[in-house]
């Protein structure tokens, strides 16, 4: 049952091959055997999904509810659940139960999703390996000597040794495609604005997106449609309709102008990953697509703007975290300024700090100038970079992560290898663009098969076509379909 799809899972329901309750069972099972080896997981609301499961299958009996009731799903832990630990995997929130729902929680619910449990994931949504996270790393079930990537790292090794059919995910830099690309998973970061942020807590307000990590672009188009829409509680939110993705899939490949990112292929790249990518643009031109080169001269820019731009609001969206509204309070403070300062410091881990520190000095009164402002230049170079792009082609295709997974350490004393993880998958979190990413293959790694993963970004509002041309590509493969050596 567990390495079936959402679209399967589904029709097993309402073909009654199965109950929600059965199913929510086998899944409770799966991550009470298999969940401690991998982290995966902060919470499990086990009490909660067989409450859901039963409300389920109730409504199946009667013959209602739509193409999610009675699937299970697991909810990345940066997204507010009313009644249940909301922890961002930061000791600052390791008591923090939210009075409410997500608005991406609550429409989940009302598709009659059932709640498995929340994920674990770097602390606030900071980091590439899931290994800031202060409830310990998550390991990758393709090898667990290695970082699933993140931060949505526990949403990605949930899914990928099958211990839920699909989660969550936040992406400001990366988080849902780089974890995506390094489980074998689809993962996509819609477009900024399209799905509501309320109730997910900020790390950087100009850059975070909610999206889903899935087993296929066909799933991964049924959880994004229940999610998104406008949300008056969100005022970024964006007022447009939202188109059936699900029903949009199968959009010919003949004709669709990929442009190939000529900055994305150069140094750093590893050679055997561009190997598996080269490979699938092959396909994609067999399929009828026209390949164009494209240069986008502004994106080697995006790290660094990145490390300006979100640290900066990072430093902003964290004062809230004072030892007196929310989370961790420091034992008998002598006075506020202590209470505020040992709160922080020992609610925060390192780095948080750094980039609090990063964010606190770059929009300082002496460097706002240099640094904040003219980073909001780059971003506007980057946006129109892309934007010139779209004039020629319909999608932009790249690796999503210059390597496969890495062993866990490897990057932890050194934050600069780590930032450079997201060196393709930033630009579109700065350009607001809908992203991405597909298994394309694997390479070997000391023995080990790791997967690889190609990112797609389109023009704004362009989900249904990366969803389509996705599933065309999953249609000519089975990369996607392969599951992890002992959780098959
Ligand atoms: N890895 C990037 C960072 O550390 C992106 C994180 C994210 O997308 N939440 O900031």
């Amino acid at each position: 049952m567990h390495t079936l799809t959402v679209s399967e899972l589904a029709a097993g329901l309402r073909a009654r091959k199965f109950s929600s309750l059965d199913l929510t069972l086998h899944f409770l099972g799966r991550i009470e055997r298999l969940g401690p080896e991998l982290n995966a997981f902060v919470t499990v609301t086990a009490d909660r999904a067989l409450a859901d499961a039963r409300a389920a299958d109730e409504s199946l009996a009667k013959g209602e509810g739509g193409p999610l009731t009675g699937v299970p799903i697991a909810h990345k832990d940066i997204f507010c659940t009313d009644g249940i630990l909301t922890t961002c995997s930061s000791k600052m929130l390791s008591n923090f139960v939210a009075p409410y729902d997500a608005t991406v929680v609550r429409r989940w619910r009302a598709a009659g999703t059932v709640l498995l449990g929340k994920t674990n994931m770097d602390e606030f949504a900071m980091g590439s390996s899931n290994e800031t996270s202060f409830f310990g790393p998550v390991r990758n079930p393709w090898d667990l000597k290695r970082v699933p990537g993140g931060s949505s790292g526990g949403s990605a090794a949930a899914v990928a040794a099958c211990l839920a059919p699909a989660a969550t995910g936040t992406d400001t830099g990366g988080s849902i495609r780089q974890p995506a690309a390094l489980t074998n998973l689809t993962g996509i970061k819609p477009t900024y604005g399209r799905v509501s942020r309320y109730g997910m807590i900020a790390f950087a307000s100009s850059l975070d997106q909610a999206g889903v990590l899935a087993r296929s672009a066909a799933d991964a188009a049924l959880l994004l449609e229940a999610m998104a829409g406008f949300d008056p509680n969100d005022s970024t939110s964006v007022d447009r309709p939202v188109p059936h993705y699900a029903a949009e899939l199968n959009q010919p490949l003949k004709g669709l102008r990929v442009g190939i990112i000529r900055e994305f292929f150069g140094a750093g790249l590893d050679p055997a990953v561009e190997k598996c990518v080269r490979a699938a643009i092959d396909l994609l031109q067999q399929e009828g697509a026209v390949i164009k080169d494209v240069s986008l001269p502004s994106l080697p820019l995006s790290v660094p703007t990145y490390y300006v731009v979100a640290p900066a609001e990072c430093s902003s969206n964290l004062s809230r975290f004072d030892g007196v509204r929310f989370g961790h309070r420091c034992e008998q403070p002598q006075d506020l300024l202590d209470l505020y300062q040992r709160s922080r410091g020992e609610g925060f881990g390192a780095e948080v700090k750094r980039r609090i520190m990063t964010g606190t000095y770059v929009l300082s009164a002496g460097y706002y100038d240099a640094y904040y402002l003219q980073a909001q230049k780059c971003r506007a170079l980057i946006a129109g970079d892309f934007a010139r792009a779209f004039d020629d082609v319909d999608v932009v295709l790249s690796p999503t992560s210059p390597t496969a997974a890495f062993e866990l350490g490897a990057k932890t004393s050194d934050p600069i290898a780590m930032y450079l993880n997201d060196i393709y998958s930033i630009a579109a979190n700065l350009a607001g663009l809908p992203g991405i990413s597909i298994p394309c293959g694997f390479v070997n790694e000391g023995g080990e098969d790791l997967p690889v993963g190609l990112q797609l970004v389109g023009p704004h509002f362009g989900e249904s076509r990366l969803l389509s041309v996705s599933h065309q590509y999953q249609q000519h493969t089975d990369w996607h379909q392969r599951v992890p050596a002992g959780y098959a």
